[in-house]
């Protein structure tokens, strides 16, 4: 367990997030401008007169919206509400141009209830971490303030694209019940984890860089067996794993401090300062806004029924927890390289396909990847799985692969052949292993007869290493086989080199 060691004891920490994803649609959640939102669009070009909050727009739910909400609560165990409502949520900004934000209410189910996702804990075992619910919401516009020396603007194009906020639950009525995150490292993996179901569902982007992702971090401090809950602070709009790490570490010491000095920790919205790994106050508990929340008057309760939920649920890709399973189970391949090989949809999609219906290929097909292929990162297409040149490169296909691994383990190359193909694909040769193969005149000699004489040569050519080898010194095995090797020109097939050269030198 991650504890704090004070100079009265020691403390554990307790940490909620609220997470933002920015929901990939073609267009807004009430809107059909697009929600292709990225800062390179040129500002103000994607705006409708509903995402300017034109006085009489009205908004109206978009619902493959919806579908990636169910989608993703599905990805994350959780219930689906079957009936759930739209609230104002106000406050005045200039990145709002309604004065309110459409969401879900916080005191009513939203569309995704109570669910879980499973982490590792700090010791590597495997923990449930509850999540009290998953609401969608408008996303508010963005203000420039980096343009001008003097003024500041306003860019419309991120106003009304759908978010989905994902909060963790804490169990304040059980405070034994620890499915919460207890530690900087499992808020992190807990993240992570979250973005990749996201990611492999296609419901977001969920990148921290680009914004598509962000976090609120709530985190408190009691001390080791405690029952109660300490009172928490939350840090707002967090935007990389260090700085979340960083932001838990130094806010529960800050704490744990001020309790150990016998005061108390107010209930305060925090910031995070980048340059010092700091935070400070943002703004009190009295300063609390009070949103007032109301139901949107200009949209009806979202219903949804079971055969919506089980339509969506046919069309969900296997989740990469289930394909690691799997590969561990079904192809006998190790952890890491599971792991390796479901980093993106893309990468096990690509293993998959090269894979095909033969299940034998699966070891030599992952080291394949894992030790060569990944380091070559411009010569893969994983994404799009086009083949011939692309951008200059020889894209390496998941059926050259197989073809490569197959002619391995049917005896028509050797190791070496196959690697030297490999680099030949490498350097831009189009034609297929086989192809190649046949081009360069790479077949391996698996013509027993033929290689016992080439092993005759070098048996009578090297009469000293011979008489070493015999009183003892069998190290030079490997100069035999090497020998033979170098005389086939790397031909030979080298479990019968092997097999023969030790007859003949016993
Ligand atoms: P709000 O909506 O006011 O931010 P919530 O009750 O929805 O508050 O909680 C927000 C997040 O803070 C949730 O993830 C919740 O689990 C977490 N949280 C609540 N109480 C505590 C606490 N004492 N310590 C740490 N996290 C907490
Ligand atoms: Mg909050």
């Amino acid at each position: 367990m991650y504890t704090i060691k004070g100079k009265t004891g020691d403390w554990e920490v307790v940490i909620g997030l609220e997470t933002h994803i920015e929901v990939l649609s073609n267009s807004k959640i009430f809107s059909g401008a697009s929600a292709h939102y990225n800062p390179t669009v040129a500002p103000n070009t994607q705006v409708s007169m509903v995402d300017a909050a034109m006085p009489g727009m009205l908004p109206v739910l978009n619902e493959y919206c919806v579908d990636q909400a169910i989608k993703f609560g599905l990805g994350i165990n959780a219930e689906i509400s079957r009936v759930s409502r739209f609230a104002r949520k106000q406050y005045f900004y200039p990145d709002l141009p309604q004065g309110y934000q459409i969401s879900q209410p916080a005191d009513q189910p939203p569309v995704v209830g109570r669910g879980w996702i499973e982490i590792l804990d700090d010791d590597g075992n495997p923990k449930k971490i509850l999540i009290e619910r998953a609401h969608m919401e408008q996303d508010a516009a963005k203000n420039k303030h980096d343009m001008h020396p003097t003024k500041s603007f306003v860019d419309l194009n991120r106003s009304g694209v759908m978010l989905l906020e994902i909060v963790t639950f804490l169990d304040t009525k059980n405070p034994e019940n620890n499915s919460y995150i207890s530690s900087p490292d499992e808020a992190e993996r807990y993240l992570r984890k979250i973005r990749e179901i996201a990611r492999a569902l296609g419901v977001s982007k969920a990148n921290m860089e680009e914004g598509s992702m962000r976090a609120d971090v709530n985190v408190s401090v009691r001390r080791v067996g405690d029952k109660k809950f300490g009172t928490r602070t939350e840090t707002k709009n967090m935007v990389s794993f260090k700085f979340i790490k960083t932001a838990i570490e130094y806010e529960a010491h800050r704490q744990v401090e001020i309790l150990e000095n016998g005061g108390t920790v107010t209930q305060d919205t925090m910031r995070f300062n980048q340059g010092d790994g700091t935070t400070s106050v943002l703004r009190s508990k009295e300063d609390a806004l009070d949103y007032r929340y109301f139901p949107d008057p200009d949209l009806l309760p979202l219903v949804i029924d079971d055969e919506r939920i089980e339509r969506i649920r046919k069309t969900m890709p296997e989740l990469p927890e289930a394909t690691r399973a799997r590969y561990i189970e079904k192809f006998g391949l190790n952890e890491y390289d599971a792991i390796r090989l479901t980093e993106t949809i893309d990468i096990s999609h690509w293993f998959d396909t090269a894979v095909g219906d033969k299940p034998e290929r699966a070891k030599s097909v992952a080291n394949w990847m894992i030790s060569e292929l990944f380091a070559h990162p411009e010569n893969y297409d994983i994404e799009n799985q086009k083949s011939g040149i692309v951008d200059g490169m020889r894209i390496i296909t998941p059926s050259d692969l197989a073809e490569l691994v197959d002619m391995i383990s049917a005896n028509e190359i050797n190791g070496k052949q196959a690697k030297e193909i490999f680099i030949k694909m490498l350097d831009g040769e189009i034609g297929s292993p086989k192809n190649i193969a046949d081009k360069f005149g790479m077949k391996q000699m698996t013509d027993a007869s033929a290689i016992e004489k080439v092993i005759d040569e070098v048996i009578a050519n090297n009469p000293a290493q011979v008489e070493q080898y015999k009183s003892g010194k069998v190290g030079l095995f490997g100069f035999f086989v090497g020998s033979v090797m170098k005389a086939t020109g790397g031909k030979a097939n080298p479990a019968i080199v092997n097999e023969i050269m030790k007859k003949k030198l016993s």
